[in-house]
């Protein structure tokens, strides 16, 4: 691969069809294309799935040289170059598990010039040794563009930071005239900023690929018997489709994918406590066989493309925003309808907040993890269309997509503010130290011996709430914990106390409303099984 001429677009369609395979650029790929392999730099927000590969590969084809490709994924990086080296390409990869003949070998290729992509670690990367490899690449103009690859592990704000990314920035400054394209599919607005702050790319050109997966219909169920309601959920909408089933433990798994077998579905478990063989074996099973389930924990997933699952359930609530679009995104990749289905209970909430408290994280961290929950809760709570919802948090504006549960069936709703109300001045007036079972003792008027020994029956809140029955006030506790109204303290036997939020709801600043959906689906199942 010696001299090539400058990159008119015949020629990148040529590569495309030649190289690749393809007859036809995506979206914006084109776009990017020509940017780059004309020098210029470049900020690639696409969804998993979008086609960012091609973004920076075909530049690397019709520029002068050897591209890097900074990548974190070992796993990533090998796939890519092996699909690489069989479309012809000279590529090669640099990482921690290689042992030193085979990277020396790399080293050989690269000085010979006889690679157009290199793929390293970020660690890699900055090691003097490499670095002066890449000087004297510059020097004989055989240095094509840098690539970096899942961007967003430079930002602190997201869920991947790699401390090593931040290093990236000596790129610019050593290399000011190589030109850089920075990709990733995880990005809300303030992740991009900090990607294009720290690395540099204020001046880059940005290419926003819009994140909707109209194919993908969003429902988010209130767990009642959440087995149950994910076997019917299956048999009603995708008997006999390939589906993932995610889960939170691998226990969970182990006895979702049996308990599935056993109601005679083809069910296979998937978790990194597994042997690899087994892995590796249910993996190319779901990826040929038809109508595969796979029940995984979200070890399962990164690099799989399958493009016809046609759904993905999740029996536990995702741990933010950008999993929830990760996980789900892996359905209908084929653009044919696809389910995004979710049962989720408050007590999925307490749990996962209770995981981020007890984790050996630092402050700061746990901070932003409590809020990614609570972002995505306020997802699955959310009266109005989840789409809507789901594209404002990556910064995009859409109008109700009528393809999500909200649209096709709006919840009912109901006004709990007054219900509320009494519900936190009750917390208050009992000295904040109390779980919601003796609070719902106090405000259903119940003598019991606890209330009679606290004195909590000569309170003003004593009694106010008995128009509602206990699961109904269970329900408000729980949704004032979801929406941090108040604070469980799990170190004082969960007592409950009201946070800064509170006040505008005690004032009658602020209003609250619930869904009546788990009410209805209640009353409906028992009148079916009666
Ligand atoms: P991303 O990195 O954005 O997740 P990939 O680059 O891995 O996406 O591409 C996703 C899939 O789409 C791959 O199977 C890839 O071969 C395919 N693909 C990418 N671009 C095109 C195209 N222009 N035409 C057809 N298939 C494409
Ligand atoms: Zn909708």
């Amino acid at each position: 691969p010696s001299s090539r001429s400058p990159a008119p677009s015949g020629a990148a369609l040529h590569i495309l069809e030649h190289v690749f395979g393809y007859a036809a650029f995506r979206g914006e790929q084109q776009a990017i294309v020509e940017h780059v392999a004309a020098g210029g730099d470049a900020l690639v927000l696409m969804p998993t799935g979008g086609g960012k590969s091609l973004c920076f590969q075909i530049p690397a084809l019709l520029r002068e040289g050897t591209a890097i490709v900074v990548s974190p994924l070992i796993a990533l990086m090998q796939d890519q170059v092996s699909a690489l080296v069989e479309a012809g390409v000279g590529a090669a990869f640099l990482n921690s598990s290689q042992d030193m003949d085979t990277a020396r070998a790399v080293e050989r290729a690269l000085y010979a010039g006889e690679l157009d992509l290199l793929y390293v670690a970020p660690e890699r990367l900055m090691t003097p040794r490499f670095l002066d490899q890449l000087d004297h690449l510059r020097d004989t103009g055989r240095l094509a563009l840098f690539a970096i690859d899942e961007a967003h592990c430079v930002s602190q704000w997201g869920h991947d930071f790699r401390p090593e990314y931040l290093q990236l920035s000596i790129l610019p400054e050593r290399y000011p005239s190589i030109p850089r394209i920075a990709l990733t599919a995880t990005a809300d607005r303030q992740t991009r900023e900090e990607i294009a702050q720290r690395l540099n790319l204020q001046h880059a050109r940005r290419f926003v690929s819009s994140f909707d997966r109209p194919n993908i219909r969003y429902t988010i169920v209130d767990k009642d018997d959440p087995r149950r309601q994910l076997l019917h959920f299956i048999r009603e909408e995708c008997a006999s489709e390939a589906g993932i089933v995610y889960c939170l433990s691998r226990r969970k798994v182990e006895e979702t994918a049996a308990w599935l077998q056993e109601q005679g579905l083809k069910a296979l478990p998937y978790h990194a406590g597994m042997t690899q063989e087994t892995r590796a074996e249910h993996q190319t099973r779901f990826l040929r066989e038809d109508g595969l389930i796979m029940v995984a924990t979200i070890a399962f997933g990164m690099g799989i493309d399958k493009p016809d699952v046609r759904f993905v359930a999740h029996l536990d609530l995702p741990r933010s925003i950008e999993g929830y679009y990760q996980e789900t995104g892996r359905a209908g990749r084929d653009g044919l309808p696809a389910q995004a289905w979710m049962a989720w209970g408050a007590q999925d909430v307490v749990q996962q907040r209770r995981m981020i408290d007890e984790s050996e994280a630092g402050e700061e961290f746990k901070r932003l993890a409590r809020n990614r929950l609570d972002v995505l809760v306020g997802l699955v709570e959310a009266t109005t269309c989840r789409r809507q919802h789901l594209l404002a948090y990556f910064g995009e504006d859409a109008g109700p997509c009528g393809n999500c549960d909200n649209c096709l069936h709006p919840p009912q709703t109901w006004d709990a503010t007054e219900a509320a109300r009494k519900a936190l001045s009750c917390v208050y007036r009992t000295g904040q130290r109390y779980g919601a079972g003796h609070l719902i003792d106090v405000l259903r008027g119940e003598p019991t011996d606890k209330v009679i020994e606290r004195g909590h029956q000569d309170i003003t809140t004593f009694g106010i709430g008995s128009d509602l029955d206990e699961k109904r006030w269970r329900t408000i506790f729980r949704q004032l914990v979801a929406r941090e109204f108040i604070a469980v303290d799990h170190e004082r036997y969960n007592a409950l106390r009201l946070t800064d939020a509170a006040r505008p709801l005690l004032r009658g600043e602020a209003e609250f409303h619930l869904r009546l959906e788990r009410e209805k689906s209640r009353s409906r199942s028992k009148r079916r099984s009666a």
